[in-house]
């Protein structure tokens, strides 16, 4: 039985247009556009040049430091281009730019890795060289993860709450693939010493839910969730599934955690049983807009254009498109911007939904803390934001804020409220680096 976290809302789920379809793969496109950085931490350098030849899998890039992830070829071809293109966070980043030959040609290096299932060092580095990250979107390079969690956990948690509306790439890849993501995460369990595994699924996945637990032994707990956003949040998840509280500013490993999501576990068991690298994912494509909403698995680096094409185009013009779901995702304004491990949702929306207005006003509801699963109270942030006093916003731990997007959805007033703590945070951090580069040159002063 799931223990229920304080807060949260219910939005309308809006998932019955792709939940019902089987995935589709989708065609490769002529050219893909790899960005460098495609995960938390240090950006990986390019390790091809201009006119090399490629093979599908072969890394492409890859970092000596500790929290980053190689990068692989999607396609097989040749390099056409290294210089910086369009990231979907806005910014330009350097990117490999592949002509594909059509070929998919496999790189002579993508063998499986069977042999090493009870090795857990080894498994460790095939993880690593696999290019594995967060795949629900937080992009956290996994192998890190697992090093830095390595003796401190007795519970490994797998995330398919996939608790935003309009998302169904997880609740797919459990319908589709429930035999691989049972072996990922046993893999991850090995790493881990065999600790017992929770598989966390909200309520309004029952089909994935009975599979699973049909599938699983009594090594892997499937446990049936509230359906109550932001249930897929690490804290709160962990919280639902153990009784466990994170400390703010602390990290599962605080309360022997650690947290895996469900394509993560599902990329882990491809990467051991067939040596195939990160290079493509499922995308839910959705929204007012999309004509034929579905998932599709595409590989990375392949323009969101293609994608919505391959959903068949927009029936209506939209005004808004994100990459991620309703309440985290990421507005898209051009739509050349690749694919990422990352995108597990490209949704496409009218004005329908939009909840601007003039002169947003605080009337002073409470709504807002009620619904914060952080128990903040985001209109006091926001106010302190506003007036720029970073003292008090610290006090309030701004930085506790999970940007969940829950106290923005229900706010009457219709602030800009979760945008103002993203600021906020900046702010802060803007702040301490300032006051660090500050004492440093006091020092350096002092010692001439
Ligand atoms: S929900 Fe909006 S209007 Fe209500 S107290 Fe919070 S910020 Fe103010
Ligand atoms: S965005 Fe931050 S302040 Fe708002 S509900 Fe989520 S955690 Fe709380």
């Amino acid at each position: 039985m799931s223990i229920p976290f304080w807060g949260g809302i219910h939005p309308h789920d809006e998932k019955s247009a792709t939940a019902g379809v089987s995935s589709r793969p989708l065609a490769p496109p002529s050219q893909v556009v790899i960005p460098m950085s495609l995960h938390i931490g240090a950006p990986c350098a390019p390790t091809v040049k201009v006119g090399d030849t490629v093979k599908m899998g072969q890394k492409i890039g890859d970092s000596e430091a500790p929290v980053s992830a190689p990068i692989h070829a999607s396609v097989s071809g040749k390099v056409v281009a290294v210089e910086p293109r369009l990231h979907p966070n806005g910014s330009k980043v350097m990117s490999v730019v592949i002509e594909n030959d059509g070929l998919d040609a496999l790189d002579a290096n993508i063998v499986p890795h069977k042999e090493f299932l009870d090795n857990p060092g080894e498994l460790i580095r095939i993880i690593r060289e696999a290019g594995i990250v967060g795949m629900g979107g937080a992009t956290f390079p996994t192998a890190f993860k697992i090093t830095s969690s390595l003796n401190k956990v007795d519970t490994v948690i797998i995330n398919a709450a996939e608790c935003e509306p309009f998302i169904t790439s997880d609740h797919r890849t459990m319908l589709e693939h429930s035999d691989e993501v049972i072996e990922g995460i046993r893999i991850l369990r090995k790493i881990f010493g065999r600790p017992l595994a929770y598989v966390g699924i909200e309520k309004n996945k029952p089909d994935a839910i009975s599979l699973l637990s049909e599938k699983s032994g009594n090594d892997i707990k499937i446990v049936p969730l509230r359906t109550r956003y932001p249930q897929g949040a690490e804290k709160q998840l962990i919280q639902s599934i153990t009784g466990r509280e994170v400390p703010p500013g602390g990290l599962p490993a605080d309360v022997k955690c650690v947290v895996f999501n469900l394509f993560t576990a599902y990329s882990v068991y491809r990467a051991v049983y067939e040596g195939m690298p990160a290079i493509e994912r499922v995308v839910t494509v959705a929204g007012d807009c999309v004509a034929a909403p579905g998932n599709f698995i595409c590989r990375i680096g392949t323009p969101i254009e293609n994608v919505f094409n391959a959903a068949g185009g927009f029936k209506t013009q939209p005004s808004k498109i994100l990459m991620g779901g309703p309440m985290m995702g990421n507005a898209q304004f051009d739509l050349s911007a690749p694919v990422i491990k990352g995108t597990n949702a490209l949704l496409a929306f009218s004005g329908k939904e939009d909840k601007t207005v003039e002169n947003p006003t605080c009337i002073r509801c409470g709504k807002c803390a009620e619904v914060c699963p952080m128990r903040l109270v985001p209109m006091y942030m926001h106010m302190y934001e506003r007036k720029n006093d970073l003292e008090y916003l610290e006090k309030l731990h701004v930085t506790d804020c999970i940007e969940c997007g829950a106290c923005t959805y229900i706010c009457p007033g219709r602030l800009h409220l979760t945008q103002s703590f993203r600021t906020g945070k900046a702010k802060l951090n803007a702040e301490k680096a300032r006051k660090q580069a500050a004492e440093k040159a006091a020092k350096e002063a002092e010692n001439k």
